[in-house]
């Protein structure tokens, strides 16, 4: 059995100002190397979920587990270089810094983390050549490397989204609907290039879908409301 990725044990979280929580999940693991689709509709608490994995907030209840290590021990300063060590995200706004280049945005993964060099040298590439490949097998065009992250389409921003997040390699590779921007054959290579990837470094792929027809690229689904007890308690109301 491969070593154990996320494990989350009672993990219940209220967004501020609300009385009932959004997320109460009883147990989920996933496994290193697993690439699994979380699924759910619109306001059922996925992007909650991921950032709660990420360390983005705090664990307010329950345990959360990644890599070995609880979240719930580390305070947002160490839970902030904890991701941009071992996790790659690509958020649902995809948040590039606009009045960068597509480049400089690739690159500040890399200025961001120790692991993430350390990772590249012993793999004998540069940041910047394995920036160059990224965006070039993600079909990012070398005429756009230096314009502004601003100047591109949105389907273009979450390639260069899905580049800053893949560069050094991290262990985990968070991804909340990425392809909602892509039609069906940008799409099909998008997923394509992100599981290659994934397996080229032996990634742990989380990936964020409302798209049924997605679940044939992945290990397996994971429905949010079948795990979430919130969820049942709401339909139950
Ligand atoms: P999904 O990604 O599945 O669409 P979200 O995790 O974004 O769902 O949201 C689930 C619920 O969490 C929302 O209905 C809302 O009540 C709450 N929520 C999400 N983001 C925020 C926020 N920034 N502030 C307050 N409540 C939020
Ligand atoms: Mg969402």
């Amino acid at each position: 059995m491969a070593d154990l990725c996320i494990s989350v044990r009672n993990l219940a979280y209220t967004w501020r100002g609300q009385v009932k929580p959004t997320l109460d999940i009883d147990t989920l693991t996933i496994h290193s190397g697993e690439r699994v689709v979380l699924r759910g509709p619109s306001g059922s608490g996925k992007s909650t979920l991921l950032s709660l994995l990420a360390g983005v907030h705090d664990v307010q209840s329950g345990e959360l587990e990644v890599l070995g290590q609880s979240l719930k021990t580390m305070s947002q300063h160490q839970r902030d270089r904890y991701r941009a060590d071992h996790m790659g995200y690509i958020f649902q706004q995809f948040n590039l810094l606009p009045f960068l280049t597509v480049q400089q945005n690739v690159l500040l993964a890399v200025e961001f983390s120790n692991a993430r060099r350390q990772r590249l040298q012993q793999a004998g590439v540069s940041a910047a050549q394995e920036c160059k490949r990224l965006l070039t097998s993600l079909g990012i065009s070398s005429e756009l490397w230096h314009n502004p992250a601003s100047e591109l389409s949105v389907g273009q921003q979450q390639r260069v989204a899905a580049a800053r997040a893949l560069i050094g390699a991290p262990e985990i590779l968070i991804a909340d609907e990425p392809t909602s921007a892509l039609d069906a054959d940008a799409r099909d290579s998008f997923l394509a290039l992100l599981k290659s990837e994934c397996a080229r470094h032996q990634i742990t792929l989380i990936f964020v879908t409302h798209d049924g027809s997605l679940a044939s690229h992945f290990d397996r689904v994971i429905e949010l409301n079948a795990i979430n007890r919130a969820a049942a308690q709401e339909v139950q109301v």
